[in-house]
C-alpha cells in the first residue's frame, strides 16, 4: 500500500490544507481491483487472494481492524469451494444499540475461456463504496456501530452473505439494517437506483429524503415483481440472504449495461463523474440511515 501513501502524501504536500475527502480513492479503489493482475476475481484463486490484499491493505489504511470469516461449499458438480470474507466493524458513539451492516462482493467471474472478467462495475465499484463509507465514518463516527463487510461468492449464489447471516459477528437480532452496494458505476442514463423501500416504510421515507440529496439521478423500485418477477432485484444480490432471515435492507445499485458479465467490464468503461456522483449518493445515504436508525421499529424476532 507504500503507493496509495505516497499518493496520500503529495496531496497534503501540494493541496495543503485540503485532506484527502471520503471517495478520493475510489476510483483508484475500482482500478486496482479491476486490473487484470486480479484475474476477475474468482473465488478460490490467486487473483481472489491478491484481491483480499488489496482490500486488507486498504481496510489498514483507513483504521480499521479487518477479521476474516471463513466458509466452504460444494458445486454441484462436487467441488469444494473456500471463500472468504472480511469485516471490521467502526464503534458508534453510542455503544451496545443497532447496529447497521454495510456490504459489497469482491469475488467476480474470474478467467473464462481464456478471457479475463475484471468486473470493474460488478463490483469492484462496490467496494469502493464501501470504503469510502469506512472513510466517512473513520473521519466521523457514526451514532451507532457500523460494520464494514467485504464479501466472497456472491457470483456462486450469494455464498459470502449466506455464511455471514449463519454467523454473524455480532447477534441477529442487533443488526438493525443491511446496506448492499452491489454495481455503483455504470449508467447510460445517469440514474443509480435504491431498492428495498417497498418492503419496508421507514426504509421509503429514509430514501424518499435522500432523492433531492443526491447528485446524480437516484430512482426507488426494483424490490416489487410489478414490472416483472425478473426485475425484482430482492434476491438478486447480496442483500437477499438478509432479506430471507427477515431483515430491513437497501440495496443501490444500476441497471443492467452491455459490459454486464461481460469481459468488457473494465476501468475504461466507467463514465467517472457519474461514479463519483454515486459514491457521494451512497457516503451519505449510510450517514442519514445512521442518523435516524433509532426510529426504525423494532422488528419481531
Ligand atoms: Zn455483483
Amino acid at each position: 500500500m507504500r503507493r496509495l501513501l505516497l499518493a496520500a502524501t503529495a496531496v497534503l504536500i501540494l493541496a495543503a490544507p485540503a485532506l484527502a475527502a471520503p471517495g478520493d480513492f475510489a476510483l483508484e479503489d475500482v482500478q486496482m481491483l479491476s486490473a487484470d493482475a486480479m484475474q476477475g476475481r474468482g473465488i478460490d484463486t490467486e487473483g481472489s487472494a491478491d484481491a483480499r490484499l488489496y482490500i486488507l491493505g486498504r481496510m489498514r489504511e483507513i483504521g480499521l481492524e479487518p477479521v476474516d470469516q471463513e466458509f466452504t461449499f460444494t458445486r454441484k458438480n462436487g467441488a469444494q469451494v473456500s471463500g472468504v470474507n472480511l469485516m471490521a466493524r467502526i464503534a458508534g458513539t453510542r455503544p451496545g444499540g443497532k447496529v447497521i451492516v454495510v456490504t459489497a462482493h469482491y469475488d467476480h467471474l474470474g478467467v473464462q475461456d481464456g478471457k479475463i472478467y475484471n468486473g470493474a462495475d460488478d463490483n469492484a465499484s462496490g467496494v469502493a463504496g464501501a470504503l469510502a463509507v469506512a472513510e466517512a465514518f473513520k473521519a466521523r463516527a457514526p451514532l451507532h456501530d457500523v460494520w464494514i463487510v467485504f464479501l466472497d461468492g456472491e457470483e456462486s449464489g450469494l455464498r459470502g452473505a449466506r455464511a455471514f447471516v449463519e454467523a454473524p459477528p455480532v447477534p441477529l437480532a442487533m443488526i438493525a439494517l443491511n446496506v448492499n452496494f452491489d454495481m455503483l458505476s455504470k449508467s447510460a442514463k445517469g440514474e443509480i437506483y435504491a431498492s428495498g423501500g417497498s418492503a419496508n416504510a421507514w426504509v421509503r421515507a429514509r430514501l424518499e429524503a435522500l432523492v433531492p440529496m443526491s447528485p446524480v439521478i437516484l430512482k426507488l423500485g426494483h424490490d416489487t415483481d410489478a414490472d416483472g418477477a425478473e426485475n425484482n432485484w430482492t434476491f438478486q444480490s447480496d442483500h437477499g440472504a438478509f432479506a430471507r432471515a427477515g431483515l430491513p435492507w437497501v440495496y443501490f445499485g444500476v441497471e443492467d449495461h452491455p459490459e454486464y458479465h461481460k469481459p468488457t467490464d473494465d476501468f475504461a468503461t466507467i463514465p467517472q463523474p457519474f461514479f463519483r456522483g454515486a459514491i457521494t449518493t451512497v457516503v451519505s445515504a449510510v450517514r442519514l440511515f445512521d442518523e435516524h436508525l433509532d426510529s426504525l421499529p423494532e422488528r419481531a424476532t
